[in-house]
């Protein structure tokens, strides 16, 4: 089986904080990467859409500066006093 170049860049929001998260007990089988800005995480398996920064579709795209802005939903509420 051929195994793809390791990912350095993310797909989803291009940064290059990306870690291998795991790998195949079967040396070359996969290999699970993982995103430290954005949170996204891809097999080596998936197809090019989910792994190739390029293909990658546009509308799922985030950039780092994106991701600050978000809201944390849900906000945790006051604490009850009971
Ligand atoms: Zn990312």
């Amino acid at each position: 089986m051929t195994q793809p170049a390791q990912s350095s860049i993310c797909p989803r929001c291009r940064s290059t904080t990306v870690d291998i998260r795991m790998t195949s007990p079967v040396p070359g089988a996969w290999t699970v990467y993982g995103c430290n800005t954005c949170s996204y995480v891809w097999r080596s398996t998936e197809p090019a859409e989910n792994t190739d920064p390029d293909r990658y579709p546009e509308v799922f795209r985030l950039t780092p500066a994106e991701l600050a802005a978000f809201e944390v939903v849900p906000t945790i509420p006051p604490l009850r006093q009971s």
